[in-house]
């Protein structure tokens, strides 16, 4: 058992030096409705990802379905994400709520509301539903409602997927899309530079990170067999 761990963080170890690390791509707060009208119910996003052909997970809130007028057109968007091949699906609550506001009937309600329609997508793309992101990655106010939360995800069979590198994407768009609208395109670009240069150092800060915990951790398990 400790060989195997051994092994296993060697493996982690030197993926990490030779900069074998990877990545999962997750997008929140599918589908995206809210330029979805103002494209011509086209969605440049989905667009996008058709030319890049990298696999991504979508986590879906189905409450935004019903956020604007165009409910069926909505739907129709969100089986196009469905149906990619490159998708997989992911549970992200119906109304986007947080855990610790709302309590834990409240939020496993959301839960089982937000799957109704996925699930039925997944089974028609024969596709599974297995992964459940919370919203604001809140798991609660205490350990307590987060051994609740963790019982009831884990008996419904789902997988807690919580994100680890943001850039908070939302405030950088705020003003890109500020900037657009005054027609200030030269504003906008330099927000979308400083966007993709902090997700850059954000990548950059948590690879060393975690390349410096694991040498740490691995220093810490030779010297407690040293010592045995
Ligand atoms: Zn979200």
């Amino acid at each position: 058992m400790n060989k195997i761990f051994l092994v296993i963080l060697l493996f982690l170890l030197s993926n990490t030096v030779s900069g074998q690390l990877k990545v999962a791509i997750t997008i929140d707060d599918v589908p995206n409705i809210k330029k979805f009208e103002k494209n011509n119910f086209q969605t440049k996003l989905l667009n996008q990802l058709d030319t890049l052909k990298i696999p991504i997970a979508i986590f879906i809130n189905e409450g935004m379905l019903y956020k604007t007028q165009f409910v069926s057109k909505n739907f129709d968007l969100l089986n196009q994400w469905v149906k990619r091949d490159y998708s997989t699906l992911g549970n992200h609550t119906f109304a986007h709520s947080r855990y610790s506001d709302v309590g834990y009937e409240n939020f496993t309600a959301d839960i089982e509301k937000g799957e109704v329609i996925t699930r039925e997508l997944s089974n028609l793309y024969n596709k599974q539903l297995k992964y459940f992101r919370f919203p604001y990655n809140d798991l609660g106010n205490d350990s307590l409602q987060k051994n609740l939360i963790e019982t009831f995800l884990d008996e419904k069979e789902y997988i807690i997927t919580p994100f680890t590198i943001e850039s908070s994407d939302w405030v950088f768009n705020y003003l890109y899309e500020y900037y657009l609208k005054c027609n200030k395109k030269q504003e906008a670009q330099r927000i979308a530079n400083s966007y993709i240069n902090i997700t850059l150092e954000y990548f950059h800060y948590f690879d060393s990170y975690l390349l410096s915990n694991m040498a740490d951790i691995l220093i810490k398990y030779i010297y407690a067999m040293i010592i045995q």
